[in-house]
């Protein structure tokens, strides 16, 4: 699915609820009548379960007509971005989630263009906000920057990947990274454990910046901060994924059938499924505000900073500076706006002293 979809889906609570609902606990209410709007990005080399794994998060199926590309193909192809969007309600809170996709990451022999199309995609995605923000329409901004990158790692390898440290440190200044270790059905705990602790202190090791959860206010009570004292111990988050539902003594799983027994998504003595969809769906403001606080204001400065204001001349501002035909329509917009506010704001005192 190359084009941007739109799908409503409207999950019932059982079976299959994700649990969206509990985000007006943390926003606000308007926002909430608005609908919620979340952008995920998931990147990692093609068969590490991607797409299985967001099909399993949001009980829906973002991809169903993908095509595996074969071995020749995919030396040849860069990555492709394939953003799909579905509407998700539950107990009449509205979420807008698109996910984008990164099939061919990793597959060519030279990821240049890979890591250059990712970032080019976040970028353009804060250019739009940027100027969405500076036009006269900034209530109804529609917000399409990426909130948050899943990050799969091979549990084959015995850590990170040299494609993995390079990435990640290109991304990290421009979203919010959270590591997962992809199917992890494939390793004993023991291993996992121990694959678990390379990658952090490799993450360490080459000051990449990773999503860290907030630190939990003194009043929080107990159980959300033990909650959040197990997520953060859970990262990097181990998973699995399957859209086949299963019968495991008499209740229905999600899970992946073996000559040996059943690994269930949702079971945590199995892998961090749950956390992982715990942490997001707790944290999604959070993560929202650090795109907006950190991501988005360092693209903002640096283009501000790149671009320059009025040009100088001499030392001084230049207002004799041609400016480009962009600037002159936003300025007469601007000035149609403060005429129109101005306006309103007359007739608005003129009605108080007819009163
Ligand atoms: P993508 O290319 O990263 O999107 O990977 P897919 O989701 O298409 O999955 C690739 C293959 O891995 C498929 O055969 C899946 O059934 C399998 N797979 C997906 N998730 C898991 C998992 O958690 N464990 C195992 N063992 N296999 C998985």
């Amino acid at each position: 699915m190359s084009s941007e979809s739109v799908k409503n889906f409207s999950s019932l609570e059982t079976p299959g609820y994700v649990g969206f609902a509990n985000l007006p606990n943390q926003v606000h209410r308007k926002s909430v009548k608005k609908g919620f709007e979340f952008t995920l990005m998931v990147v990692g080399e093609s068969g590490l379960g991607k797409s299985t794994l967001v099909t399993s998060l949001f009980l829906t199926d973002l991809y169903p007509e993908r095509l595996i590309p074969g071995a020749m193909e995919k030396m040849q192809q860069t990555v492709r971005l394939e953003p799909s969007t579905v509407e998700i309600e539950e107990r009449g809170v509205k979420l807008r989630l698109t996910v984008v996709d990164t099939p061919g990451y990793g597959d060519a022999i030279d990821n240049r263009d890979s890591f250059n199309e990712i970032i080019g995609y976040i970028n353009q995605q804060f250019e739009r906000f940027l100027k969405d923000e500076s036009g006269l329409n900034r209530k109804n901004i529609m917000d399409n920057r990426v909130h948050c990158c899943f990050y799969f790692i091979s549990p084959f390898g015995h850590g990170l990947k040299p494609l993995d440290i390079e990435f990640m440190k290109k991304l990290h200044n421009k979203v919010n990274i959270v590591p997962v270790i992809a199917k992890a059905d494939v390793l004993t705990k023991k291993e996992m454990q121990k694959l678990k602790k390379t990658v952090l202190e490799e993450i360490a090791k080459n000051g990449i910046r990773i999503y860290s959860l907030p630190e939990c206010d003194s009043d929080e009570d107990e159980e959300y901060k033990e909650q959040v004292r197990q997520l953060k111990q859970a990262v990097p988050f181990a998973v699995c994924g399957a859209n086949t539902e299963l019968e495991v003594k008499g209740r229905k799983v999600k899970g992946r059938l073996y000559p040996w027994g059943v690994v269930e998504v949702e079971n945590p003595e199995h892998c961090d499924f749950i956390k992982l969809r715990t942490m997001l769906i707790t944290h999604m403001q959070d993560l929202q505000e650090i795109t907006q606080q950190v991501h988005y204001e360092n693209y903002r400065s640096e283009r501000l900073a790149k671009e320059g204001p009025v040009p100088k001349k001499n030392g001084v501002e230049d207002t004799s500076a041609p400016i480009s035909e962009k600037d002159k329509i936003l300025q007469e917009k601007e000035a149609e706006l403060k005429r129109m506010q101005e306006m309103i704001a007359a007739m608005q005192a003129k009605m108080q002293q007819t009163k």
